[in-house]
């Protein structure tokens, strides 16, 4: 075995591949793209899905990946196993349709064990195959693996429910017996087992299968490999790491962590090295997470990015440092990760602003949830329990990001115990519920064979151009099947070439007709969409006879079109100018131009001001009066890259890409239609800014016809306003509103003025109604006021009068009632307090009280009980 860093081991797998014919991918995105179904990309083939299931056949069949990805369900494991983190790497060999179970394990032999790669000793290597599948077994063999290096076990087959499946293979490294947790003879010591000295490196699936959803598995039409090995997992064994942790990838973040702690060392004692661990881990997770766009929030992958935060700042209390550190660790990863990932010390400073103001929340957040904890705790005791319930322990983990163990080790100090059964349940409920909100969704889409297998070419001529009369019909479509003609219905339908837009980018598909020679209508265009090998797949509805290999004349809708490429060059006048007011960081999150309006989804601490999106809708027209000629460029991508475009659509892009040119202003890779010259969009203007949950926020905009309609919306408006204000001119309906209001303030003043006259004058008259009730005088009514405030008043000039013993005064307000109860002293010495008496009557009202002796009230939720109070009172009395 070679000594080498992680960056070579990168690059080595990725190159051993490049040898074998396959197309290096960059490190997608860890935000899914148009896949609901994932919260993160957690695997090198789950952004390559659309390629596995047929939605889209790659220009080059095999691909490879270093892949950054995330899973959340693996947080409990960092630190406490050797091989698991959040964040890691996965790297990955891929073939759609293309080589299959021979060469994948041929090849995955000789880069493991090759002299000339990473030069394993094949004796320390491990196989695992599914027990059906006797071809892997045989192709093991056929590498030289010995018998006895090789087990079958009944988990080797990789299914997600509906969709691609298949069974798989792994490789194990034997880190010797010395490095086991059990013992030789234990049962799970295997290739597979639950124990710590065979180590899963690699899983080879072998994707052969669509699972239906009836349950059977058929063959797929296109069989793909898909594998995964994980960079730190290979790196640790490679230098003869005892885990993950002690390489290159985390050393330096392990000993930048020290340096911030006053006296914790690494390798002292177990348990701060998982703190050590854990910290390191979340601090990559977050630090990539970030510069992907993620924000922190209180749901999806925001509440994950927190409670990533949350946890590492805990475990940096535990190490004793007990302020904001975290964020001190992003150049430490950033440099680590440098060769591969140059982006992160680029946003360094944003994705540090992110975490630091993230953890200075999380102090904040802390003590208030430690006041909370106490006040549970408080409570548990007055109520003579030992047990903190599970409910609280969840809400301060849900709320607070309390972290379970530390409530109960707060609890512990006090004496008590937490009920963990109810704390599980209640997580539980939380996990049931977002996999419900997720939905049902299927992840991955069956491969249609007939779609794949078309391969004639279309060209898309609609760039410059609303009709086009040399197209020939070349596939028809109709029922799943493929027909030389067609008379009535849908079908889809593929032409060699087309000026219909299909959609793409956020940008919808273009509708229209289709004519014959002679100009008649024969189909309606109601949707445009990719089939898996590019071409524009037209779904139609068929109103005459279209045969195959007759030339049409299409022709899209091409006021519907102007409107929608208005709205596309002003998405990128809108993106730049984003990006102009509130800095380069701004991500873009997801775009929708649509004929009446465009949509933008980019991401955002906080939201955007008035006048920053008065400012921005500024910019934005600015460029339009300047008349600025639109021009696209077509070149490859690296060409593209190098003249500073940006990727507006965070999709794969191919060999030749259009860059769409707005003078000096913007430059984006773009592959949608645009005006000819800004002056077309004639006016833009923001509708909404709105947020759409975790750290993302939406405008909404509109240009051109929709824009103007817009004014004239808010026009009629202030028209209609004037006439209700009656004002002659716009400009004078602030002054005109103001004096209203003063208007109305002065009366308001007035009303409450003679109000308080008239409870006054009432109190009196309560005041005057004096009866005796046996021994006692009694004042006893409900007051025409509204809260408890005025039937003090009433109370302190009925003290002022002393001409009874005991008061009872109800109040009624929608649907509360009040009640108060004052006695004199005469009456306390003979033992009637107003506390007690209150208590009695309150239950009349569906409430409760208390108070002094001499002064008690009561709220309650039954109004209509106020005058069986007051006769309660007069019988006790009695
Ligand atoms: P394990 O059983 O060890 O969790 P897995 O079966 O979940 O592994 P796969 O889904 O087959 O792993 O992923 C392929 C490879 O990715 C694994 O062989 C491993 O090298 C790596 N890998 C998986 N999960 C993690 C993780 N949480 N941290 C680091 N590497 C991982
Ligand atoms: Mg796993």
């Amino acid at each position: 075995m070679k000594k080498m860093s992680s960056a070579q081991v990168r690059q080595m797998f990725l190159d051993f591949f490049k040898t074998k014919g396959h197309t290096i991918e960059p490190s997608a995105s860890l935000i899914p793209q148009n896949d609901p179904t994932l919260l993160w990309i957690n695997s090198g083939v789950a952004t390559l899905k659309k390629y596995f299931d047929g939605e889209v056949i790659p220009k080059n069949p095999r691909l490879t990946s270093a892949q950054k990805s995330i899973r959340t369900n693996d947080i409990e494991n960092v630190g406490r196993t050797a091989r698991h983190q959040t964040f890691f790497e996965m790297l990955g060999n891929f073939s759609v349709g293309d080589y299959f179970k021979d060469e994948a394990i041929a090849w995955a032999w000789e880069l493991m064990t090759s002299p000339k790669w990473f030069d394993f000793d094949p004796e320390k290597l491990y196989i695992t195959v599914y027990p059906k599948d006797t071809t892997a077994y045989d192709l093991w063999i056929k590498q030289g693996v010995s018998p006895d290096h090789i087990f079958k076990d009944e988990d080797n087959f990789w299914d997600i429910g509906v969709g691609p499946s298949g069974p798989d293979s792994e490789i194990f490294f034997d880190r010797g017996q010395e490095n086991n947790d059990v013992a030789e003879n234990d049962p799970e010591n295997y290739p597979g087992g639950e124990n710590a000295r065979y180590l899963e490196i690699w899983n080879i699936v072998f994707s052969q299968f669509n699972h239906l959803p009836d349950g059977r598995f058929v063959d797929q039409p296109h069989k793909n490999i898909d594998t995964g090995m994980g960079l730190e997992r290979i790196v640790s064994v490679i230098q003869d790491a005892p885990t993950n942790f002690e390489t290159d990838l985390f050393m330096p973040i392990i000993q930048a962590t020290e340096k911030l702690s006053a006296n914790k060392h690494y390798a002292a004692n177990l348990e701060d090295d998982v703190a050590f661990k854990i910290i390191a881990d979340h601090a990559r997770a977050v630090t990539f997470a970030i510069g992907d766009g993620a924000i922190p929030s209180n749901e999806g992958r925001g509440y994950v990015l927190r409670r990533l935060i949350r946890r590492a700042a805990l475990n940096g209390q535990k190490l004793g440092i007990n302020h904001e550190f975290l964020y001190q660790l992003v150049p430490v990863v950033g440099k680590i990760m440098e060769s591969y990932y140059p982006e992160i010390l680029q946003q360094k400073d944003f994705i540090q602003k992110v975490i630091r103001s993230e953890e200075e929340r999380f102090a904040k957040t802390l003590s208030e949830g430690l006041d909370l904890l106490n006040e549970e705790i408080a409570q548990v005791k007055a109520n003579n329990s030992a047990v903190l319930s599970g409910q609280a322990a969840f809400r301060l983990f849900d709320t607070y990001g309390f972290p379970y163990e530390l409530t109960v080790e707060y609890a512990q100090e006090q004496g008590l115990s937490v009920d963990k059964d109810a704390f599980n349940a209640e997580m539980e409920k939380q996990k049931t519920r977002a996999r419900q909100a997720r939905g049902h969704q299927q992840s991955m889409g069956s491969q249609d064979k007939l779609l794949m297998s078309i391969k004639t070419p279309s060209k898309f001529v609609g760039y410059d151009r609303f009709s086009s009369d040399q197209c020939t019909l070349k596939n028809i479509i109709a029922h799943d099947q493929a027909v030389d003609q067609i008379a009535e219905g849908s079908a889809q339908l593929i032409f060699n070439q087309t000026p219909f837009y299909a959609e793409m980018g956020g940008q919808v598909a273009d509708v229209g007709v289709i004519k014959d020679s002679n100009g008649e209508i024969v189909a309606q265009v109601d949707d445009v969409q990719h089939a898996p090998n590019g071409q524009n797949l037209h779904f139609v509805t068929v109103q005459a006879p279209l045969t195959i290999n007759e030339q049409y004349h299409l022709e899209i809708d091409e006021t519907f079109r102007k409107k929608v490429r208005r709205n596309h060059t002003a998405t990128h006048l809108l993106d730049q100018a984003l990006r102009n007011v509130l800095g380069p960081h701004t991500h873009q999150a997801g775009s929708l131009v649509e004929p009446d309006y465009l949509r933008f989804d980019f991401t955002s601490l906080e939201k955007v001001t008035a006048q920053q999106l008065a400012q921005i809708e500024q910019i934005v027209n600015e460029q339009i009066w300047k008349e600025i000629p639109v021009e696209t460029i077509e070149t490859d991508l690296d060409s593209a890259k190098k003249m500073g475009a940006i990727a507006l659509f965070d999709d794969k892009y191919g060999d030749q890409v259009r860059v769409v040119k707005i003078g000096d202003f913007s430059l984006e890779l773009c592959g949608g239609t645009h005006v000819t010259n800004t002056a077309e969009i004639g006016l833009f203007k923001i509708t909404a800014e709105a947020s759409t949950g975790a750290g993302v926020r939406r405008i909404t905009a509109v240009t051109s016809q929709e824009a103007w309609q817009y004014y004239e919306d808010q026009m009629s408006t202030l028209t209609a306003v004037k006439e209700q204000l009656k004002t002659a001119q716009t400009k004078d309906i602030p002054a005109k509103v103001e004096q209203i209001n003063t208007e109305l303030k002065t009366t308001q003043r007035q009303l409450d003025n003679l109000q308080s006259k008239l409870v006054q004058q009432q109190a009196g008259n309560i005041l005057d109604q004096v009866e005796q009730v046996g021994q006692w005088s009694l004042t006893a009514a409900i007051a025409p006021v509204k809260d408890m405030k005025e039937l003090r008043q009433i109370a302190d000039d009925w003290k002022n009068k002393n001409n009874s013993d005991i008061l009872v005064l109800g109040a009624k307000n929608d649907a509360k009632a009040n009640l108060l109860v004052a006695v004199d002293e005469k009456a306390i010495t003979a033992g009637i307090t107003a506390g007690n008496l209150i208590k009695q009557i309150a239950p009349k009202i569906n409430g409760g009280g208390g108070g002094r002796d001499q002064l008690a009230q009561a709220g309650g939720k039954n109004p209509a009980g106020l005058q069986d109070a007051i006769q309660a009172a007069k019988k006790l009395l009695n």
